[in-house]
């Protein structure tokens, strides 16, 4: 009887993991892809322009996929309009080996301004291998691909060694406060995640270096700083100039900040930090392209954003004027802190006259570890479908939802992984926003492989 039973749990199993192979090996990629395309068209069909950044439609919309494939699915709203959807599956080992996978996506998109789109930007037009349209790069591309892979692993029934949850949310374009922010201020015990998947990296074969196919993997970004500089003079009749004038004071200090190279040496860039990042990237790329990306990525910023002055509205061309402001927008590699910065740019400008102040900062950057089991799933994935391609952990120079995670010590990781052109990247938020299909496709399987590997571990 005994021995029975054991052979027979014994058949079971062989049978099962005989199925789960022939499963996973007859994947319709094609097929797949297909879906995902025709998913893309839907999901940027909806208008999910932020202002106002309702996202009830989009959540409808992946709710009922989510229904549909038998994934049990919850819902929120942070504020009207503001819907947040997240779906769950559940680890199939007992115990979990470890706290879940959120694969994280923002549903909302920045407007697009139609006078100045060539085509319908909520069309989904697809033309030329390219889907162009509000969004299908930023980021419901990544979305879809996100929601196939998740979707692929109910499908395939894999053993799952630790829950995976798909997290849709609104307001990223606006700063994430009803969205990511919310949902770890209001619910992070549902989630309490290990690890967050998210927008940041991709691959590109020209973006990093020039004619090397670099993946890039965001595990930090830059800290935001922005800094007000304000020059104070004495108003008067512009026929008598007189040297208490605020904006020959400002334009003077302006030029002598920006006639200087970005100055790796005199700020203090806490080597340890900077290496983990920046030199380890230098050492397995080369030399870097030479373009605003990889500029961006080296080296702490400084970006002139605008410039005001003059008495009224239009200002008075007679008037020297008693004020006159600059903005800054400052973007700080890992280890460079707050205090540290404004001095140099206080040095930079060279009129201790000048006021400076901030009027808005992140949090000082984190990086995520990049020596851990997804990150290696992810790498060798991407190197399966593409041996010659290098793949690098990377500090990005914008700000995704990621950043909301690292503070928690999860481990987050941003990467679509599709082959995009430097044109390509170049057109987010633009009115020729495009993604190539092929890369979308590519990106479904990528992360289905490198989920796969890292669950059943
Ligand atoms: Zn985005």
């Amino acid at each position: 009887m005994k021995n029975r039973l054991v052979s027979t749990f014994v058949a079971c199993v062989s049978l099962a993991v005989t199925q789960r192979t022939i499963a996973a090996q007859t994947i319709d990629w094609k097929a797949i892809g297909d879906e995902a395309i025709r998913l893309l068209q839907e999901y940027v069909r909806i208008d999910t322009s932020n202002p106002p950044g309702d996202t009830r439609q989009a959540a409808d919309f992946l709710t009922a996929i989510f229904e549909r494939e038998g994934i049990p699915v919850t819902r929120y709203e942070s504020a009207p309009g503001k819907a947040i959807v997240y779906a769950r599956l559940k680890a199939t080992t007992s115990p979990a080996a470890g706290k879940p996978i959120v694969l994280l996506h923002h549903m909302d998109v920045v407007p697009a301004d139609r006078s100045q789109w060539k085509i319908d930007p909520f069309a989904a037009t697809i033309e030329g291998g390219e889907m162009r349209a509000r969004g299908a790069l930023d980021m419901k591309s990544l979305g879809v691909a996100h929601l196939m892979a998740f979707v692929m692993l109910k499908r395939q029934r894999l053993p799952l060694a630790r829950d995976v949850i798909l997290l849709a949310e609104p307001d990223e374009e606006i700063g994430g406060a009803m969205g990511a922010r919310w949902m770890i201020a209001n619910h992070f015990a549902e989630l309490d995640p290990e690890y967050v998947l998210d927008e940041g990296g991709f691959g590109s074969a020209d973006l990093f270096a020039p004619g090397k196919l670099v993946y890039g993997v965001a595990v930090a970004e830059k800290k935001i700083l922005w800094l007000t500089v304000r020059a104070t003079g004495v108003a008067g009749h512009g026929s008598q100039p007189h040297d208490q004038n605020p904006n020959d004071r400002l334009l003077r200090a302006l030029a002598r900040l920006l006639v200087q190279p970005d100055p790796p040496d005199r700020v203090p860039e806490r080597p340890a930090l900077r290496e983990a990042i920046v030199d380890l990237m230098k050492a397995r790329v080369g030399t870097l392209a030479a373009n605003k990306f990889p500029n961006a990525i080296q080296h702490s910023t400084i970006a002139v954003t605008w410039v005001r002055s003059g008495v009224g509205d239009p200002p008075k061309i007679n008037v020297i004027p008693s004020v006159a402001e600059a903005g800054l927008d400052c973007r700080l590699l890992p280890g460079v802190t707050r205090g540290e910065w404004i001095a140099e740019v206080r040095r930079r400008l060279g009129d201790p006259s000048l006021t400076i102040e901030v009027i808005n900062e992140s949090d000082d950057a984190i990086v995520s570890p990049y020596d851990t089991p997804l990150y290696r799933s992810l790498e060798s994935a991407i190197r399966r479908v593409h041996p010659d391609a290098i793949v690098t952990p990377m500090l990005i120079p914008y700000g995704t939802d990621s950043n909301a995670f690292r503070p928690r010590g999860v481990k987050s990781y941003g990467i679509f992984p599709a082959i995009l052109s430097a044109e390509t990247v170049a057109s987010m938020h633009g009115d020729a926003e495009r993604v190539p299909i092929d890369g979308v496709r590519e990106s479904v399987q990528i992360l289905y492989e490198a989920l796969r590997e890292a669950l059943i571990r």
